[in-house]
């Protein structure tokens, strides 16, 4: 019995073992076992979506166990992998100990988490949306100093990537949405500012579809502020400065979608690593470890035309994923490796109610059209059915009422209440 051992359950893992099992006859000889700390795969694209309150949560969870057939799977926290004996240990829980698997053969699909650029400051003070937003449009709506609601109601974006422009304007829709609930917030009182050190939005896009993402976010009144860094955060003021200038931006929630590196189990492994992820081989093997692989976010490919790292997606991934099934199974029974050459067949951002853009298959799209065409191609790209079916339902109720604004902190309520400022001023305001 020969052992591969998948680590992580996103789009490089599951892809993987999805087409291990597709090779596996009933009487095989090769075991396949993937292990990721939680049981779902988090469909990421459709996130931007969730935290506008258009999808619910759980309907961008896949279960692990609904889409392995023939894998096995063990919920579990990667501790330590050690190529020399060939083992990967995982943490124990305060129910279970810690375990110890062997392998023959490896797969690191461990994902990224955001890079701070050691800016400790930032890292502590940013925020991951949802709640938040409608904590500060709560806020604001009761606030009766004008500066004190306008930095509630001001969000910065770092980052003008695919996830920072489809966060953006997810996040100015519901903004706007939400403010006809809220008697004591006017629409021009919102604020949503993109920070983005390069010239240009949506690196990797076509140029004419990048600026007609950048002039419909600014027709809809989002802020860009291009060729600028963010130098600081203390949860009250953003300091951003580009060259020969600079400008604090009152606000208090801050969305990092800038860096991305490895996660930090991958930067701590034995693994020779660029900027945090591992180098890999033109057949996604590691340099120096045969027989262990490694893709998606903790891994780094150059793209050989333009001399930079591949970004970071989904769809490269998964494309990741497959391959190294097939040269898995080409190393058992062995064969010839194939090697990784990476075109991505589609291009596709949302950036707010009923407009995107999109590249596929070299054709230029933008508008309701592309916006329509990212729908239809995520959608199906959703491993489970029925989660399908359901984001079809929350899409229909978007169209048909209004956000649902309500604040979900019931379920872990626990802080006591503070007295952060006088109250004399909200008497009189009352
Ligand atoms: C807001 C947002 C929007 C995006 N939009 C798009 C888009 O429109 N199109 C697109 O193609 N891409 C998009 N992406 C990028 C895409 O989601 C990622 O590139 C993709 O998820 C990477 O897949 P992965 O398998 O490498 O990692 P992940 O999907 O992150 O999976 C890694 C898995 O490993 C597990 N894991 C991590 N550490 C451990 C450990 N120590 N032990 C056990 N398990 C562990 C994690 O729990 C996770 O299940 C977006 C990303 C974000 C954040």
């Amino acid at each position: 019995m020969k052992r591969i051992v998948v680590l992580g359950g996103g789009f490089a893992g599951v892809e993987c073992v999805r087409q291990l099992q597709r090779g596996l006859r009933s009487n095989s000889t090769t075991d396949i076992l993937l292990i990721s700390e939680q049981n779902f795969l988090l469909f990421r694209p459709m996130l931007p979506q969730v935290a506008s309150g258009t999808i619910n949560t759980r309907n961008i969870v896949m279960p692990i166990r609904s889409i392995l057939k023939k894998a096995r799977f063990y919920e579990g926290r990667v501790r330590a992998i050690d190529p020399a004996t060939r083992q990967v240990s995982l943490w124990g829980t305060p129910e279970m100990t810690g375990i110890t698997v062997n392998y023959d053969y490896l797969v690191v699909a461990l994902g990224g988490e955001p890079d701070f650029f050691g800016m400790s400051g930032i890292k502590r003070n940013a925020f991951r949306m949802q709640n938040r937003v409608m904590d500060m449009l709560e806020q604001a709506n009761n606030e009766p100093d004008e500066g004190a609601k306008r930095a509630l109601l001001t969000f910065v974006i770092v980052g003008g990537g695919f996830s920072g422009i489809e966060t953006a304007g997810e996040l100015h829709d519901l903004l706007v949405d939400a403010t006809k609930h809220y008697p004591a917030i006017s629409r021009d009182e919102v604020r949503v500012v993109v920070v983005e050190s390069r010239p240009a939005i949506l690196p990797g896009f076509a140029e004419n579809l990048a600026k007609f993402a950048y002039k419909a976010l600014v027709r809809r009144g989002i802020e860009m502020r291009l060729q600028s860094r963010l130098m600081s955060f203390d949860r009250s003021e953003a300091e951003v400065s580009w060259e020969g200038g600079s400008e604090t931006i009152h606000a208090h929630t801050l969305i990092w979608t800038a860096g991305f590196t490895a996660v930090n189990m991958v930067q701590r492994s034995v693994f020779k690593t660029v900027n945090g992820k591992i180098a890999v081989n033109d057949h996604l093997e590691v340099e120096g470890y045969p027989g262990v692989f490694a893709a998606g976010d903790c891994s780094l490919l150059m793209d050989p035309k333009l001399g930079v790292p591949y970004a970071p997606t989904g769809h490269l991934a998964a494309a990741q994923g497959k391959i190294i099934a097939h040269n898995l199974s080409a190393k058992i029974n062995g064969q010839p490796l194939k090697k990784f050459r990476y075109k991505p067949e589609y291009q596709m951002a949302v950036i707010g109610k009923r407009t995107g853009v999109a590249l596929i298959h070299g054709i230029r799209i933008q508008g309701v059209a592309a916006w329509m065409l990212w729908r239809t191609v995520f959608l199906y790209k959703m491993p489970v059915f029925s989660k399908r079916l359901r984001v079809i339902v929350d899409w229909t109720g978007d169209l048909l009422f209004d956000r649902d604004i309500a604040r979900l902190t019931f379920m872990n309520r626990q802080d006591e209440a503070k007295d952060y400022r006088s109250l004399d001023v909200v008497d009189e305001f009352w």
